[in-house]
């Protein structure tokens, strides 16, 4: 007698399989749908239009990187809380914040505030190294094992004061600097490239406005993008 064939039976019940398909999506990519709900609604709708830094935000889990259960939040318009009194930022700010610094793939970045890793792993998508300095421990060792779970290698993060920068690793094409100061941080700019960026939110008044520095011949060149709200950067704490 003629045996079915064996491809032909899975191919039916894979294919035709309509309850299947529909759970391989749904095991395959959490949170899928939200997320490129998330990049059209609150990202492109607002104009960041750099198109690596939006498929950045589409393919990193934000989800990941909150405590449960705000992961059902994570794709949610707002900034959320971490842990230790810190917060991980409203995902629109990382954007403009990323697209701010016009990342190229061969660019070492530095980041001031790691916190959840969120923002050190955008741009790791995006960068050759990224250096990332926390100054709570505690975020810091959860911000490497999510990293490390999510497989990314080229994030290096130090726990430390942030506003002396990372001289050891320095000179940055780009610095990102995601807890707030009050005047901007000498040591950052020496840490930087010349033509290196440096985005910042400085707590200068209230609200605190969004900063682009430009490095040139020695010299910077400073632009407000934005108001922000940021948590304060935290000096020596005992
Ligand atoms: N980029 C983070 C959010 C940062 S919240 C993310 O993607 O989740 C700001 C972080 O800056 C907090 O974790 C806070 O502990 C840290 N911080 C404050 N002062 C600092 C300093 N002087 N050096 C390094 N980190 C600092």
């Amino acid at each position: 007698m003629h045996k079915p064939n064996i491809f032909f039976i899975i191919f039916i019940i894979i294919f035709l399989n309509p309850c299947l398909i529909k759970t391989i999506h749904s095991v395959e990519i959490p949170f899928f749908k939200e997320r490129n709900e998330m990049v059209s609604s609150q990202i492109e709708a607002r104009g960041v239009r750099d198109k690596r830094v939006l498929d950045a935000m589409r393919s990193v889990p934000r989800d990941k990187f909150v405590p449960w259960p705000f992961h059902r939040l994570a794709y949610s318009d707002e900034a959320l809380p971490i842990g230790e009194g810190q917060t991980i930022s409203q995902p629109y700010i990382v954007a403009l914040m990323t697209s701010a610094l016009s990342l190229k793939e061969s660019d070492r970045v530095l980041e001031i505030g790691t916190g959840s890793g969120y923002q050190a792993a955008i741009l790791a998508e995006l960068t050759k190294e990224v250096y990332s300095i926390e100054i709570k421990p505690a975020l810091a060792k959860q911000a490497e094992s999510t990293l490390k779970n999510l497989g990314y290698k080229n994030i290096k993060i130090k726990i430390g004061d942030g506003y002396l920068g990372w001289s050891e690793n320095a000179p940055f094409d780009a610095i990102i600097v995601t807890c707030a100061p009050e005047d901007i941080p000498m040591n950052l700019i020496k840490q930087l490239k010349d033509r290196g960026r440096m985005v910042l939110p400085l707590s200068n008044g209230y609200p605190q406005s969004l900063i682009l520095v430009e490095k040139k011949n020695g010299g910077i060149t400073q632009r407000r993008i934005s108001e922000v709200m940021f948590v304060p950067m935290l000096h020596n704490p005992k």
